[in-house]
């Protein structure tokens, strides 16, 4: 199946349309092998030495997703963190990294660190100012421009045209953490950015079984050449059953983030204007700042994270949170069955969310479900 005839959704269902060689099958086996045979004439006929760098194992989810993200290629990570912090040490040390304010609190916190460490240094902007944003690019461009969007946890959205515009003008890289929106939502090499990072124990998975990481790149390039290494010769490597998971996981990628995003915004515009909530975060919502922007680069949905913030604050959002039934409290987003999280207690000291704020992760649960269960979570 060639990749440029078929839509997304074909070549994800299908894995590509990769059929395993001998027995023909649809479903890939598992290749758990380290090591594989040479021949009597010292070469390697099956093309490979050893499995830290050269396992078969990834081909498959690789290529997907790669062919899903219109990359030149895609890398797999034992986790979403390892593949952000190899993107980041294959920068010269010391690169000037600009992140957004508001992004995964984690990754925030890891890169806080890497710069106390002196292994980059770090400045930050605000996520939906894109003439602020502008402005800091042209006057001190940064060796890299960290993108999210929507933002954890509050949902705000950077305008991907323009970031990658000015940052292109200046010389900056951008790497975009899409893995809220996913490929089904938007294309950020497409628009512009150099590198898509996924924790794809998220969307790409989808199964809550799975903890993985993914880079794309848009074209090879002396960074990407060290990602590569990274990944080699650093030995951060996932397993060979998570990669057929996280493979297994995506084949129904599309769809569920398309019945996801569509009962997020039925959530959304449900409790827009209930008395108990001080606002609804979500940017498919027309009143929110960044709704005009999201339409222009997210496809067919505005993905299905969202946040609630509870009117009569932090205490009533906790005890909120502890009636819920359908939705799981748990961390994590993406996974098939939804979750609810109030962020302030898990983020701790330093978090920049607003204390009375409920992250909700919608899953493919029959909506009226969600509907009631938070309904009668608020009271
Ligand atoms: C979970 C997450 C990460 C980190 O990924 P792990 O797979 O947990 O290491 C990074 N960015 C976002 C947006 C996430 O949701």
């Amino acid at each position: 199946m060639s990749d440029a005839k078929h839509a997304p959704d074909t070549l994800a269902a299908q894995g590509l349309g990769w059929i395993a060689p001998i027995h023909r099958d649809l479903a890939p086996p598992i290749h758990p092998s380290s090591t594989f045979e040479r021949g009597a004439d010292g070469s390697f006929p099956g093309g490979r030495v050893y499995a830290r760098d050269q396992s078969p194992a990834y081909d498959q989810a690789e290529a997907l997703l790669a062919a899903l993200e219109g990359a030149h290629q895609a890398l797999l990570f034992p986790s979403g963190m390892a593949a952000a912090t190899t993107l980041l040490q294959a920068l010269e040390p010391g690169s000037r990294v600009l992140a957004p304010r508001a992004m995964y609190w984690a990754l925030r916190n890891w890169m806080q660190e890497l710069a106390a460490r002196g292994q980059i240094a770090l400045d930050f902007y605000d996520n939906a100012d894109t003439a602020a944003l502008r402005a800091r690019i042209a006057t001190q461009p940064p060796r890299l421009l960290w993108v999210e969007t929507p933002a954890n946890p509050t949902w705000e959205i950077t305008d991907l045209t323009a970031a990658c515009a000015a940052a292109r003008a200046h010389g900056s890289l951008v790497a975009v953490d899409s893995t809220v929106p996913t490929p089904v939502l938007t294309r950020p090499l497409e628009l512009g950015a150099d590198f898509v990072m996924h924790s794809a124990t998220k969307y790409l998975n989808g199964h809550s079984d799975v903890v993985a990481g993914a880079l794309a790149c848009r074209a090879d390039s002396p960074v990407w050449t060290r990602v590569r290494q990274n990944r080699a010769l650093g030995g951060a490597i996932l397993g060979p059953f998570e990669a057929w998971l996280l493979l297994r996981g995506m084949r129904t990628l599309a769809l569920r983030v398309r019945h996801a995003s569509a009962s997020a915004l039925a959530i959304a515009r449900t409790f827009e204007r209930d008395p108990r909530l001080a606002a609804v975060l979500y940017p498919g919502l027309p009143g929110h700042p960044g709704h005009a922007t999201a339409a222009a680069q997210m496809q067919g949905g505005f993905g299905a994270m969202l946040s609630i913030r509870v009117a009569a604050g932090e205490q009533a959002a906790l005890a909120a949170t502890g009636r819920l039934q359908v939705f799981k409290r748990a961390t994590s987003l993406g996974s098939v069955e939804s979750l609810a999280e109030h962020r302030f207690s898990v983020e701790g000291p330093g978090s920049q969310c607003p204390p009375d704020l409920i992250r909700l992760s919608v899953g493919i649960e029959a909506v009226e479900d969600l509907l009631a269960d938070l309904d009668q979570a608020l009271g």
